[in-house]
């Protein structure tokens, strides 16, 4: 089997696919290899990764809530090239353990996300907001000049287009293939601008009050939020940059969204995955939040805790397993298509990625959970990978379910530690 460095996919090799041995014999062979090899060479203890004490001792020394979010980079499994592997999961079955069975005695799971970090490309109220804040942020003059350019610029791209058809007015096309798959994903929103006291550059700028058109129908966001959740889709919180560390952040802006839902929000995942695991899981756990599912990479693929099945994230502070169950990220689009940043993959290259990481979650079946942004509707290539991927997942004869559902199947299904949950 060979695996390929991590950091040499994302940095200088973007176009070799990892190679996986698919044969069932190798499989066993390779699980009795990690389970001696990394027990005793690399001296990993598989308790305190998924505990995130790993984790927390590798932060940047330098982190603090405005740096960028420490990537695959800090991570434990990296330096031993184990980032594209479960293999917490694969001495849990080394050690005799059964194999989960998901219902209908579906293999795999496939959890289905989807980050609302835009619902309009072009808004005027959303130009004003942002330069707004950009102009009140800036500490000196060259800042303030770049913010007053910037908003200039936004606010004639979007008088140009004030009128036309704006291209994300579609999220319906969504819901409609992942109901000809019978899947149903969980849809992330932001709880609206003025919600949010304390706002980050990257923060999303729409109100749940905006104007948008979902299925031909002029609507606000939070009635095109209702009609997703009446029509059998959850709804999640995707809470803004601060809400990391600040329970009032968090509680707010979760009340907001069931406000506006007219009922409870139970799953999450942080913006832009800015999360802290040493203050993050109570910080949500309080909030009353039950499931998150922050813990993958924007940068790359793979498996941030060495596993894919849910577990009860825990408080480092406290020493105690929180009622919180993580259901974690393990692909995400921009990270394997994204131009600028990450893998830099073209859609066929990131197709071979997803059918070999399905490989090693059918493996030991777990849970393959999938972000695509719902801008994507408007990248062919992100577009056409998520289509092609639903259809190579159905083939696999996946389970497919919301953030929701899959840790309440995985409940179900074989997790002793989600009892208490
Ligand atoms: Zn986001």
């Amino acid at each position: 089997m060979i695996i390929v460095d991590p950091t040499d996919t994302a940095v200088s090799a973007p176009h070799s696919p990892i190679i996986i041995g698919n044969d069932q014999e190798s499989d066993l062979q390779e699980m009795k290899e990690t389970e001696a090899g990394l027990k005793n060479q690399n001296g990993i203890d598989w308790q305190k990764l998924r505990n995130g004490r790993y984790e927390a001792e590798r932060l940047p020394r330098d982190f603090s809530p405005e740096r960028i979010v420490p990537d695959f980079a800090f991570n434990v499994l990296n330096p031993l090239g184990l980032l594209y592997r479960p293999v917490v999961d694969e001495v849990y079955l080394a050690d005799g353990v059964a194999k989960p069975v998901w219902p209908e005695g579906k293999p795999l799971a496939v959890c289905l996300t989807h980050d609302v970090d835009l619902v309009t490309l072009y808004s005027q109220r959303q130009v004003c907001r942002a330069g707004a804040q950009a102009l009140r942020q800036a500490e000196n003059w060259i800042q303030k000049t770049r913010a007053a350019l910037a908003f200039g610029r936004d606010w004639a791209a979007t008088s140009l287009r004030k009128g036309a058809t704006d291209p994300l007015h579609c999220y319906e096309r969504w819901l409609e293939v992942e109901a000809a798959f019978g899947a149903r994903s969980t849809f992330f929103f932001w709880p609206g601008w003025s919600s949010v006291r304390r706002h980050h550059p990257s923060d999303c700028t729409y109100e749940l009050t905006d104007q948008v058109v979902f299925d031909g129908q002029k609507c606000t966001v939070a009635e095109m939020i209702r009609e997703i959740d009446h029509r059998g889709w959850e709804i999640g919180l995707h809470p803004s940059w601060y809400s990391f560390d600040n329970i009032d952040e968090m509680k707010r802006q979760k009340e907001t969204l069931e406000t506006a839902l007219d009922h409870d929000v139970v799953s999450v995942r942080q913006h832009f995955l800015h999360y802290d695991i040493r203050v993050t899981p109570r910080i949500q756990a309080e909030a009353g939040l039950r499931y998150d599912s922050t813990l993958g990479f924007n940068d790359n693929v793979g498996f941030r805790f060495g596993t894919c099945y849910p577990w009860r994230l825990y408080d480092l502070q406290v020493e105690e397993e929180l009622p919180i169950v993580e259901v974690p990220l393990i692909i995400q689009d921009g990270a394997l298509l994204n131009p600028a940043k990450g893998m830099r993959l073209d859609e066929d290259t990131a197709f071979q990625y997803v059918k070999q990481i399905t490989k090693v979650v059918e493996r030991v079946g777990g849970v393959l959970t999938l972000l695509w942004h719902p801008n994507a509707v408007m990248n062919p290539p992100c577009w056409n990978l998520y289509l092609r991927s639903l259809e190579y997942l159905k083939e696999k004869n996946a389970w497919f379910g919301a953030v929701r559902v899959v840790a309440v199947g995985g409940k179900q299904c074989w997790c002793k530690g989600l009892d208490k949950a």
